[in-house]
């Protein structure tokens, strides 16, 4: 008997939409039909990427101190998260730390900054970033997330050749002003379309976990279809202590696996990236994500620590993913070249008072995620430190 995800799937194929009550249907899923929702959204997947997943690399140009209040976020007004802050980074040091996620077999490297929004002169250092990264890698796209936008600035990123600009709605319009108040709904939906309006490929997406109900999450998945974004993040709330969110946990493993599959069957033919929070909420369910979601980040987020990024990649081989832009034989050659300890070098170099260790070698002084693998771990590597980036 054909179950109802596998006809949905099939209207879909057809030329047809997944309307609201579909997406709510898939949310409410009874968890014996998980695999239904995945084999059926796993054929909107391979219809549209086959077995491809894009990798994007974080460097997080300026982290902390900014003014917006945004409840979920480290790097708020008031947080107490005792994440990294520091200002800019150089355009070395940015050049050096993409140049690591790219080696590590990105292909997208995601330019960030804490804020508000940019001022020109902002604008002016991410422009020359971005010429130098483009003038270095080869083929690199560049996506840049700075905030709300003015006139004029996405215009000027364009120009210097960056290729997306991220800025997610997170959540329902409906929702909104219970997550953040210095901003509006309407200004972050501005920025979307002046982003557009520039020829810049519009990235945006949601985080789940906020108190939303599923007819929210749908609502913010309507949203982003309307908006046209070619690329929809899918964050899980990281509950940083010393934020609002602090022990806030609402969601399951299968629970994200069905926001994820809502996405696919909402924005068949969209870019969906596992975001922020893939470890720490999909656990053993990262690689069945992947059936649905064709998009991921290496390595670190922004303000904690993501898995190794030898995992990551061990993680598409074992399933038989490729990297979208990377063929077999140089996928291959990644992973040996991790193997021989480049990441892990990078891993076991930080310190972190775990006592029995991680289970890498670092003899009981690591301070990776596998510290306490349920919480967020706050980032000591990479951008800000002198400690080499998990790429
Ligand atoms: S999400 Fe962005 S604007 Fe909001 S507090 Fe965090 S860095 Fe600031």
């Amino acid at each position: 008997m054909t179950s109802q995800f596998a006809a949905l799937a099939d209207r879909i194929l057809d030329g047809g939409a997944a309307t609201q009550e579909d997406a709510v249907a898939v949310l409410r899923a009874d968890d014996v039909a998980l695999m239904d929702v995945v084999a059926a959204a796993g054929r909107l997947r391979r219809e549209h990427f086959g077995n491809t997943v894009k990798v994007n690399y974080l460097v997080n140009l300026k982290s902390g101190l900014c003014p917006e209040n945004c409840n979920y976020c480290s790097q708020a007004l008031g947080s107490q998260a005792p994440i990294l802050k520091y200002s800019w980074l150089s355009k070395d040091e940015t050049l050096k730390q993409a140049g690591a996620g790219l080696a590590g077999g990105a292909t997208r490297v995601c330019m960030v900054s804490s804020g508000r929004g940019p001022s020109d002169r902002d604008i002016d250092k991410v422009v020359e970033m971005t010429e130098a990264l483009k003038d270095s890698y080869e083929g690199v796209e560049v996506c840049a997330c700075l905030g709300l936008l003015k006139d004029g600035q996405a215009e000027r990123l364009k120009a210097a050749g960056v290729d997306a600009y991220n800025h997610n709605i997170n959540t329902a319009e409906s929702n909104h002003d219970n997550i953040v108040q210095t901003h509006t709904y309407d200004d972050r939906v501005d920025t979307i379309g002046k982003a557009k309006s520039a020829g810049l490929s519009p990235c945006s997406g949601l985080i789940a976990g906020l108190g939303e109900t599923d007819e929210q999450l749908v609502e913010a998945l309507f949203a982003l279809k309307e908006l046209d974004a070619d690329s929809i993040p899918v964050n899980f709330l990281m509950p940083f202590d010393g934020t609002p969110y602090e022990n806030t946990w609402e969601l399951s493993p299968i629970r994200c696996v069905k926001i994820l599959a809502m996405a696919r069957f909402v924005c068949p033919d969209k870019e969906i990236r596992i975001a922020g929070g893939r470890e720490m909420h999909l656990r053993s369910l990262q690689a069945t994500a992947l059936q649905v979601a064709n998009s991921i980040f290496l390595g670190d987020y922004l303000t904690s620590e993501g898995q190794d990024a030898l995992a990551d990649l061990e993680m598409l081989r074992d399933n038989g993913f490729t990297i979208l832009g990377m063929d077999a034989s140089a996928f291959d050659e990644l992973i040996a070249a991790h193997e021989a300890g480049v990441t892990h070098r990078a891993h076991a170099a930080t310190a972190c008072g775990s006592a029995g260790g991680c289970g890498d070698g670092c003899g009981g002084a690591c301070g990776s995620a596998a510290a306490d693998e349920h919480k967020p771990a706050i980032r000591q590597r990479g951008a800000g430190t002198e400690v080499p980036a998990n790429a």
